[in-house]
């Protein structure tokens, strides 16, 4: 895939770029680990005038960077702001709370006793230099959300950003020189996927994540697992999305549209499946697609547009083909199932909704990347579980009801890395965020985050 800005509204290649070559890419390994030595030595107070300084800035630029995300990828702008906001935030937030949350353990004396220490101390050191390979869909935020703690801990980054978004790759490599974190603490490698290997094999290279499909994923942490450097892996998600017979429809069906086409679709929390109790199907099946025909799909820089393209022609023509397969075997489409009429420029689709999909069709297992939902209907509870977890992922989820038992039952059995109750899924930098079977393993944000690339150390005094 040649790196380059393609605006997805219209299909114009807008500026390509040429790879780094093997004398840069070492240039910039080395620059990584150099600076693991720098790094480790600044006090947590120096490390975090640097890390809100790098936010300072990052709100300055925020239309600079809304507009750039928006023309590489096509989220709608006011999404785009938000997202630079948001990483503002999470910044100033890891500044503030890392050394609360890398503090020295004290483990006490009783727990000790017969450790044959004085005492002891569990340590939260840097591991060095991590390699971050991230995806295009929220190009600022998923980077930011490894940079902040890795960079609060210690370690140095060195991002290998998706090949569509290479001019938010170079701002942010910018934003953290800007901020005056020591040079090579955080470096942007423009490479494609082939490289991947051979930087992920340096012995300077401490440990990976990855945020992308389960194909990236496994590659990545195959080679990790041959190297033996810790891995953390963010992969894709077809959340369901439970509406039980308790559930205040309308709130519900509102929040499912917006949780279904959340960044054109095209995110990994998004809710996937619908999965409806049959005394309130059919009318949060009305009020959901009614809201989902009203939706305004157009130009993202258009600010009252609501869904805009695609990021790639690749992946509208995925998402075509799973629509395809489900109304060839019998589903049916309540809105959409096509491109928008009129609309020949750029990688459009309508926003959709299938009804009468089974376990036979492809897009009853597989993740929907774009506006395409899929609603069920279930008879009760244990119907809806089974449902919910009959998929490979297992990333978020979300269920609406006011019934306390059935609340206990689905925080229990529901298999994903969240359940989010009368709401949608977000990440927020206090709440561990991440996924169980394919959807990956390990944590990002809170302190679960900022301890994945930490060398865990215990100190012990006899
Ligand atoms: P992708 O194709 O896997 O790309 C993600 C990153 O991995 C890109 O930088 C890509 O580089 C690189 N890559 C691709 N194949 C690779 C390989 N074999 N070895 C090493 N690196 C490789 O994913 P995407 O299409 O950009 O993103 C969509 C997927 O990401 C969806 O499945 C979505 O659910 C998932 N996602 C998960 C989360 C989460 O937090 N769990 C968040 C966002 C997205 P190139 O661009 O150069 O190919």
């Amino acid at each position: 895939m040649p790196i380059a800005t393609v605006n997805p509204a219209t299909g114009e290649t807008l500026k390509t770029f040429e790879a780094h070559g093997p004398d840069e890419i070492e240039r910039r390994i080395a620059l990584a680990r150099a600076a693991v030595d720098e790094q480790r030595t600044l006090d947590f107070d120096t490390r975090a005038r640097l890390l809100n300084r790098a936010a300072a800035l990052l709100d300055e630029d925020q239309e600079h960077i809304a507009r750039t995300m928006t023309v590489e990828m096509g989220k709608p702008i006011a999404a785009a702001r938000a997202e630079a906001a948001k990483c503002a935030k999470a910044m100033r937030w890891y500044a503030h709370h890392a050394p609360r949350l890398l503090a020295d353990e004290h483990p006490s004396p009783d727990d000790i006793k017969d450790a044959g220490a004085a005492r002891a101390i569990v340590r939260y050191r840097p591991l060095g230099v991590v390699l971050a390979v991230m995806p295009w869909n929220f190009p600022l935020w998923q980077v930011v959300r490894f940079a902040a703690p890795a960079l609060m801990a210690g370690n140095t980054g060195l991002l290998k950003h998706a090949s569509n978004v290479p001019q938010t790759a170079l701002y942010l490599h910018d934003l953290f020189r800007r901020a005056g974190w020591p040079e090579g603490s955080f470096s942007t490698l423009l490479v494609g996927s082939g490289a991947v290997e051979g930087v992920l094999r340096d012995r300077r290279i401490a440990a990976a994540t990855l945020t992308g499909s389960e194909p990236a994923g496994r590659s990545v942490a195959a080679i990790a697992g041959d190297e033996v450097k810790k891995t953390v892996l963010e992969l894709g998600g077809s959340d369901p999305y439970l509406v039980m017979s308790s559930a205040d429809v309308d709130r519900a069906a509102d929040t499912a549209v917006k949780a279904r086409v959340q960044n054109n679709g095209q995110s990994c929390i998004a809710a996937k499946r619908f999965i409806v109790h049959t005394a309130v199907h059919d009318a949060f099946l009305e009020r959901f697609t009614a809201g989902m025909r009203k939706l305004n799909v157009g130009d993202p820089l258009d600010e009252s547009v609501q869904v805009g393209p695609l990021a790639m022609e690749q992946g509208r023509a995925d998402l075509e083909e799973l629509v395809e397969d489900a109304l060839a075997h019998g589903a049916v489409a309540r809105c959409g199932g096509r491109r928008p009429p009129g609309m020949d420029r750029g990688w459009f689709y309508e926003p959709t909704v299938l009804t009468g999909v089974d376990a036979t069709m492809r897009i009853h297992q597989e993740e929907t990347f774009g506006p395409v939902a899929t609603v069920y209907r279930v008879a009760d509870l244990d119907e809806a579980v089974a449902l919910a977890n009959n998929t490979p992922f297992g990333l978020s989820s979300n269920a609406w009801t006011r019934d306390e038992e059935e609340m206990a039952r689905l925080a229990q059995d529901i298999e994903a890395g969240g359940v989010f109750f009368n709401g949608m899924t977000a990440s927020h930098p206090a709440l561990p965020f991440g996924g169980v079977k394919r959807s990956g393993y390990g944590r990002e944000l809170s302190s679960h985050g900022i301890r994945e690339f930490c060398n865990i150390t215990t100190l012990w005094y006899g």
